[in-house]
């Protein structure tokens, strides 16, 4: 067989928050197919994550194999130019090889790779590489802001997206999706059901443009299992927390682990569809969960979330001029044509709402280092019910006509073991992994890809991985280090205040 030409490919599927906890009983279930046909035909185990623990933090580190004092991400307001040093996608770029990312974190603005980009959803803008792909992005952030989109934009965008890839049944779970929705208009129930199909809009259109562009090394990131985990962990496992609604334990006691079975269709219809006899299947999590009274020293947060359409609306802003936006606990405006005395004049109007009767202003504002303004909920308010606010002309309005949140707050947190599996050519099957940390993986898939490892990296090869076939033909290679001195990244701006990062930091991000 003429073997010599086929060269050995990489799908790396990353799901975000993914813990052996809650898998191994799953497993036991026989609910997750996908991932326990993974384990039994490769490798497996536990990946030890690294402090900060916060996922831009950790992807960068899983794409460097460089510890953050060396990659400069620190929380989730850094963009994609700032990151001090190469990710692998940067290095197989220079090789030739053809890359895929779809929702890998602090890829915003997209870089340019030898195939195609498209950010995340914390991403603040909708660009992608190439920008044909932006379509799915604008649909995203609408989504978002839930901003009014005429019927006729809405389904240009969807149609868009269809070209792009999203499946007609796809579509289907859409719209029952949006009737479930219609029924139960409550916070919980809009939460998941809306995150559940945004996964599956992002996997139809990474799956059909890595085909497209024939790629060698495919990265996608979900992060359905994180979002789901920090808010339904409390339903899961109600006799940790001191009160629970029990009618909300009865409706959503069995989210996550619907998050985890949807997760597992999703990776089996990925690997169906990608994944070839040259194929190494890499499946791994940034961090691990855990409840959060057993997270002790982390500090959680309630779960607030500021409607920008209505506060637009309230503000007699007009919204084809501004783009607004979530992103976790903070909300975002960006001025389309980027007017600096605009973007002033909208900041100081945001900061002049305040508690009615008081002195207490509403929100934290700030701008971030792409001139979007953030505003976030002041630490000092407790609670929105009852609770009135004053705006800059003078009006008093009730401040839950702007703010919805579930009072119960998150109930997940991060924990540091997440999960590791690999299985493809060369790699041991059944074999159980031991210290396997997220600064290996990059050391590893250069290996697996004939490439060599930077001496700089902060990583190990996971050569224990590797069966007695891998090991007779390939061996180790190092360089010094893959960075060269033209290397060029943007400092963050100073904008971000010491006291906005540590609230980030204390969220997870959240
Ligand atoms: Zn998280």
């Amino acid at each position: 067989m003429m073997s010599s030409a086929r060269k050995t490919k990489i799908l790396l599927i990353g799901i975000d928050g993914a813990t052996w906890r809650i898998i191994e009983p799953l497993f036991q279930q026989g609910k997750l197919p996908s991932l326990q046909r993974l384990v039994q035909t490769g490798s497996a185990g536990i990946l030890k994550s690294i402090e900060p623990m916060v996922s831009p933090t950790i992807w960068t580190s899983i794409a460097s194999g460089k510890l953050p004092e060396k990659h400069g991400v620190w929380d989730f307001v850094v963009a994609s130019k700032n990151v001090r040093c190469k990710r692998i996608w940067d290095i197989a770029t220079e090789r030739g090889i053809r890359v895929g990312l779809c929702g890998y974190m602090v890829t915003w603005p997209p870089p340019v790779v030898n195939g195609f980009v498209i950010p995340g959803s914390f991403s603040r803008g909708p660009e992608t590489y190439p920008s044909s792909l932006q379509a799915i992005r604008d649909l995203d952030m609408s989504q978002r802001s839930e901003q009014q989109k005429s019927a006729g934009a809405f389904l240009r965008l969807a149609w868009q997206c269809h070209q792009l890839g999203v499946r007609l049944r796809t579509f289907m779970h859409a719209g029952a999706a949006l009737v479930h929705i219609k029924r139960h208009r409550d916070f919980l129930t809009k939460f998941f059901w809306k995150r559940r199909i945004g996964a599956q809009f992002y996997m139809d259109i990474f799956v059909r443009q890595a085909r497209a562009f024939d790629t060698e090394l495919s990265m996608y990131v979900t992060m359905l299992l994180d979002a789901t985990s920090h808010n339904y962990w409390k339903f899961m496992e109600p006799e940790r927390f001191p009160e629970v609604d029990p009618l909300q334990v009865a409706r959503f006691r069995q989210t996550i682990a619907a998050a985890y079975e949807s997760t597992d269709a999703a990776i089996g219809h990925i690997v169906e569809k990608l994944a070839d006899e040259n194929t190494i299947v890499v499946v791994l999590s940034d961090h691990g969960f855990q409840s959060v009274p057993e997270a002790q020293g982390r500090k959680p947060d309630r779960t607030v979330r500021i409607l920008p359409e209505i506060l637009l609306q309230v503000l007699g802003w007009n919204a084809d001029d501004i783009r607004t936006f979530n992103i976790r606990g903070a909300t975002f405006f960006r001025d389309r044509r980027e007017n600096s005395s605009r973007i002033q004049e909208m900041r100081t109007t945001l900061e002049s709402i305040h508690l009615a009767g008081s002195n207490t202003a509403l929100f934290e504002v700030g701008l971030d280092p792409s001139n979007n303004i953030e505003i976030r909920l002041r630490d000092e308010i407790e609670q929105i019910n009852d609770l009135a606010i004053r705006l800059p002309d003078g009006r008093v309005i009730a401040a839950n006509k702007i703010i919805e949140g579930d009072t119960g707050g998150i109930s997940g947190d991060h924990h540091p073991d997440g999960v590791l599996m690999v299985a493809g050519p060369g790699i041991r099957r059944g074999f159980k992994l031991e210290r396997a940390s997220v600064l290996d993986i990059t050391p590893t898939l250069l290996t697996l890809m004939g490439l060599p490892v930077g001496s700089d990296m902060d990583g190990r090869v996971l050569q224990e991985m590797f069966d007695d076939g891998f090991l007779a033909h390939h061996h180790v290679e190092y360089v010094d280090t893959w960075e060269d001195n033209n290397w060029h990244y943007e400092k963050d701006a100073e904008v971000v205040t010491d006291e906005l990062k540590e609230h980030l930091r204390s969220l997870g991000y959240l």
